[in-house]
């Protein structure tokens, strides 16, 4: 059975009477180029585990299945586990967990598998992208890398450079803790239901030693989102967004890091954005 195929996907609503939902970001692969492209740049070996989030009738799972030592598919919607049991029932290397991601313990599936290395892969549900990436990054998820698809604008925030209308919080983030590779741009016609965006795949490979040093991470995080939170105020006003400084505070942190105060958030680097932290820091 050929999982990835159109005919597939109506078969097994037809017989499972599963109807996709909207809510839930339910859009299905259905492009063999791309499923490959996805579990090629993941570089799974036997000795691996893989977590996929949101496996919906298991297309990407089987062919990771294939490659991987382990396979934990998390998925939310509990009408696709009788569906995942009879399209994965050849590989009994497969688990699959019917749970929220975000209320998932990555680190204890990691744990617990015992395997090398963990890598993270996904079609990802659209409405919380985001959060997904976030609670991994955040979390401290001890897993290499993460192969993920996402809307293709999102794909482009996070991987923008300073001086980019794109450029923003999620850049900065998502920068900090990995580096960044794009994997392929997929046209929105390969998904059912077609959705109203193309899509892009990122692989996120995730440091193991952090691009800048930081004496408060919080403080690094404090000052992005005070930057950005306000990105169209100059730093010497958007700053204060950091809560409990004065203006003269931020202007000689500006002073002394050697950033003119009229410049906007959406110009600063990675380093910038560390040395503003690491002044601040000292203060507190
Ligand atoms: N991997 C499949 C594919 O490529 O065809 C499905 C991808 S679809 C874009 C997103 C999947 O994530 C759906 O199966 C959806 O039910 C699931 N999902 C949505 N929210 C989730 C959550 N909070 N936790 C786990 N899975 C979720």
């Amino acid at each position: 059975m050929k999982l990835y195929a159109s005919s597939t996907i109506r078969d097994i609503k037809e017989r499972y009477g599963f109807k996709l939902s909207k809510s839930l970001g339910q859009n299905f692969l259905t492009d063999k180029n791309i499923i490959d492209k996805i579990i090629d740049a993941s570089d799974i070996t036997e000795e691996d585990l893989v977590i996929e989030i949101g496996p919906g009738i298991g297309v990407l799972t089987a062919e990771a299945a294939q490659r991987a030592k382990k396979v934990v598919a998390v998925e939310i919607d509990r009408n696709l586990i009788p569906i995942l049991q009879e399209t994965l029932a050849e590989f009994s290397n497969v688990e699959i967990i019917n749970q929220d991601v975000l209320k998932t313990d990555l680190n204890q599936i990691i744990e617990s598998a015992g395997c090398r290395r963990a890598r993270i892969i996904g079609n990802l549900p659209y409405y919380i992208t985001t959060p997904i990436i976030m609670g991994i990054l955040e979390g401290h998820v001890r897993a290499d890398s993460i192969t993920i698809m996402m809307q293709k604008e999102v794909a482009e925030r996070i991987k923008s450079r300073p001086g980019t209308k794109a450029y923003g919080a999620l850049s900065v983030a998502v920068q900090y803790y990995c580096t960044v590779d794009s994997v392929a741009v997929v046209p929105k016609e390969v998904f059912v239901p077609v959705p109203k965006v193309d899509s892009a795949v990122l692989r996120l490979d995730i440091r193991s030693e952090m691009p800048v040093t930081l004496t408060d991470e919080e403080m690094f995080f404090r000052c992005i989102k005070a930057g950005f939170g306000q990105r169209r105020k100059t730093l010497s006003n958007s700053l204060m967004g950091i809560g409990g400084v004065t203006r003269e505070d931020v202007k000689a942190a500006l002073a002394a890091c050697d950033i003119d105060e009229k410049r906007r958030a959406e110009t600063l680097s990675l380093d910038e954005f560390a040395d503003l932290a690491n002044y601040f820091s000292k203060g507190e």
